[in-house]
């Protein structure tokens, strides 16, 4: 291996995640430590790794692989997606004002609602698309804002250096969950994010099998923070599900690519339907987002959000469906659909549903890596069948 670290694409880092990094036999796929515990030399010299919770070989080379896309000082690999959206409240005390997007991931809502119920901070829920509501929020003096960009269903963009540059005067920590894009496809540290938390269940993993999650800290003293935070709690991932998410991040990259150039070309087909009252998509030229996005992202994505017209059968046209399965998640190879209103956001009021755009005929698609001719035969089928 080169000894003075050039960058690199990050093509090349995600395909060589823990590869040869083996000390004991160069094994090109690492090893899988399951131990909880390590031995000492003698009882003053603490070993690199001493026991599980506090740090494990096979956690540490996700950890680094992630730090090194997301280009931060420090990662640390939690249990699952929730976990790593929690650490960073623990910077937070009683009184504290956080800022956090009013259509965030349904989860995060309910975890930050509940701390706030509980006076661990307070906490103000706005549309950050809203400079207004932005303004007004900020005169608060937070401590932390919390961003989600693009945002779940309906694919709104969040200008990311414009909160940064408002957090920054106010002297607050900008925390990103980045689950949507993954590292490929937006770098928010280099955008003057301070925190990237990620959902590795979903793209990063990619194969639908682990439950994980990540916080990636920009600056080293952040990040030992919250290292200590996750020791202190144990919120920590386990060394199985690690192994499974660098075996998967290592084909990250050509997932994303051709992923989203499906689900671009979908989106246009969609878009062009009569059989469709909407599509939300980042690519397309009529979102609103899409200049914003065009500057702070490396590509659209793969999910898209589709309204079908008003009398549509969304019941008929989900049996319809062969290729595509309907099930909640996303970020996997396969195709999946889910129906926001009944399914992923059933736990909103049907007045916020129906206001943040969610009406009964929008689905959402996490677009997998099938053909896309055999995805859109499978649309084209189930769009007959609804609108009939
Ligand atoms: C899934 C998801 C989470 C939660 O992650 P889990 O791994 O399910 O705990 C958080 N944020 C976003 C954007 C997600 O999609």
């Amino acid at each position: 291996m080169s000894s003075p670290k050039e960058p690199k694409n990050p093509s090349t880092e995600l395909c060589r995640a823990g590869v040869v990094k083996d000390p004991a036999y160069k094994a090109v796929s690492p090893p899988l430590y399951l131990s909880t515990t390590f031995g000492w030399d003698d009882a003053t010299t603490r070993p690199p790794f001493d026991y599980a919770r506090s740090g494990n070989p096979t956690r540490a080379l996700l950890e680094e692989t992630l730090a090194e896309l997301e280009g931060g000082a420090r990662g640390i690999v939690c249990a699952t997606g929730m976990a790593a959206i929690g650490l960073p409240l623990t910077i937070l005390s009683p009184g504290d004002v956080l800022i956090a997007p009013h259509d965030c991931y349904g989860g995060t809502h309910r975890l930050l609602t509940a701390l706030a119920k509980k006076n661990h901070f307070e906490v103000l829920f706005i549309d950050q698309t809203d400079k207004a509501a932005l303004d007004a929020a900020f005169a608060r003096t937070p401590k932390m804002v919390l961003i989600e960009t693009p945002s779940n269903p309906l694919l709104r963009i969040t200008d990311i250096a414009d909160v940064v540059a408002r957090a920054k005067k106010a002297g607050a920590l900008t925390a990103i969950d980045n689950t949507f894009m993954s590292p490929v496809l937006q770098q928010p540290l280099a955008l003057g994010c301070d925190i990237v938390i990620h959902s590795t269940t979903k793209y990063i993993n990619g194969h639908s099998d682990i439950v994980g999650g990540a916080v990636v800290a920009k600056d080293a003293s952040l990040g030992e923070e919250l290292a200590w935070w996750a020791n202190c709690m144990g919120v920590i991932g386990a060394p199985f599900d690690s192994f499974m998410t660098l075996r998967g991040i290592r084909t990250l990259s050509v997932r994303m690519e051709r992923q989203q150039a499906t689900a671009g070309a979908l989106a246009e087909r969609l878009d062009a339907d009569p059989r469709v009252a909407r599509v939300y998509y980042p690519g397309l030229k009529s979102h609103p987002g899409h200049e914003v996005a065009t500057r702070q992202q490396n590509g659209f994505g793969a999910m898209l959000s589709a309204e079908l017209v008003s009398d549509a059968d969304t019941d008929k046209f989900l049996a319809a469906l062969d290729v595509i399965t309907l099930a909640e998640s996303l970020g996997g190879f396969e195709s999946l659909v889910c129906l926001p209103d009944s399914m992923t956001h059933a736990g909103m009021a049907p007045e916020a549903r129906l206001e943040a755009g969610i009406t009964p005929t929008l689905a959402r698609f996490s677009i997998g890596l099938e053909d896309e001719g055999d995805l859109w035969a499978d649309l084209d089928a189930a769009l007959a069948a609804a609108v009939g």
